[in-house]
């Protein structure tokens, strides 16, 4: 099955299989790893190794802690305001889809002043594009916010906003690891794992230290930062197997030639795909060529009363997962790091033919 959904999502073959080796006697102790405590030697030895592969593959300077947590990117749209925006102070919320709307609205309605900065527009063409000149910080901004993909409507900023001494929260749950980035251009990032990384309920922070000791009193212990960093991630149980997996992870992304080689072939799937649908009237990708997503391709079809046939005789082909978001209809295809240039050729073969038998 070629498996295309938006998350969870595809793990790369040989990380499930390692998983699926070790699952019932992990280095031959005798047990699996879901049976260990977090706090033996042999799991925190486990713990420490992913943490040091993901600082090696990200190249994240020393400065920064990397958090693992719970709670998902929803508990950080929470989480950063209550760790960093003073009661009293105010946070730029720059809007370019349906993620940041809801740190926004998170941030907004429960903790504090948001100011709104809407950064998507269309074009003449009724193409939707990234306004970058929207991104303007207001001075004395406690922070700044984006979310750099938005997985629900395939848009991904390639440019960051200038914020000045104003630290940039980024989430990045549907494109970390796809693509190099300098982290020391940002106070935190944080993303959700189940998209590029690991199983669902796993989040990373990776936080500037200079943003620690900040939290308000009533932010819950296990989403204060300093708190997580001051006990390595263990103030309570952490999601021992999704850690364990998300090391498997990123030892493959290491193994394979790091973020940069990944970064190359999801460029070529990404052209692979889009330059199709550009190929044909059949189909419509709504996001201007400059800030079209490489992870999440959304697409409708010119004749949407085709939908359901177009899904169904998909799945008959064992290709799943095509289906837009709720929020937005139309189709979706998310091309994560795990999905092999192979996955997006017969998705293309696909299109092509469903096409060609309806026009
Ligand atoms: N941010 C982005 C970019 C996402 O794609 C998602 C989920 O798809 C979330 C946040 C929400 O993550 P969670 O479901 O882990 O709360």
């Amino acid at each position: 099955v070629w498996n295309y959904s938006a998350g969870p999502s595809m793990i790369p073959v040989p990380v499930m299989e390692k998983a699926q080796k070790e699952f019932c006697d992990f280095n031959g102790l005798g047990m699996g790893i879901v049976e260990m405590s977090h706090r033996s030697a042999e799991y925190m030895a486990v713990a420490a190794e992913a943490e040091q592969l993901l600082r090696d593959i990200m190249e994240i300077p020393a400065n920064y802690k990397i958090l693992f947590e719970q709670g998902g990117g929803r508990g950080q749209f929470a989480a950063v305001p209550l760790n960093i925006l003073p009661e009293d102070g105010f946070a730029d919320y720059f809007v370019t889809g349906h993620w940041s709307r809801c740190a926004y609205k998170e941030c907004a309605e429960r903790y504090g002043k948001a100011i709104l900065h809407e950064c998507v527009e269309k074009d003449s063409d009724g193409n939707f594009y990234i306004d970058y000149s929207k991104m303007q910080v207001t001075p004395g901004a406690a922070y700044a916010y984006a979310c750099l993909n938005e997985t629900v409507n395939g848009i991904e900023m390639f440019n960051l906003p200038e914020t000045g001494d104003i630290p940039l929260i980024v989430d990045m749950s549907s494109n970390i690891l796809t693509r190099k980035i300098d982290v020391s251009k940002f106070g935190a990032i944080i993303f959700g794992a189940q998209k590029n990384v690991a199983p669902a309920g796993l989040t990373v922070t990776i936080v500037r230290e200079d943003l620690l000791g900040r939290a308000r009193k009533y932010c819950p212990s296990i989403f204060d930062w300093s708190v997580l960093a001051a006990h390595d991630s263990m103030y309570n149980t952490p999601n021992s197997f999704a850690w364990y997996m998300a090391g498997l992870d990123f030892k493959w992304i290491k193994d394979l030639g790091g973020v940069a080689e990944l970064e190359k072939r999801n460029c070529q799937k990404a052209n692979l795909l889009y330059n199709f649908l550009d190929s044909t009237d059949f189909y419509r990708c709504p996001i201007a060529k400059s800030d079209r997503s490489r992870v999440n391709c959304v697409f409708t079809l010119k004749d949407e009363s085709l939908n359901a046939e177009f899904l169904a005789q998909a799945k008959s082909e064992h290709l799943v997962g095509l289906k837009g978001h709720k929020v937005l209809g139309g189709m979706r295809a998310s091309i994560y790091n795990a999905m092999p240039l192979e996955g997006v050729e017969v998705l293309v073969r696909y299109l092509d033919k469903f096409a060609k038998a309806h026009s």
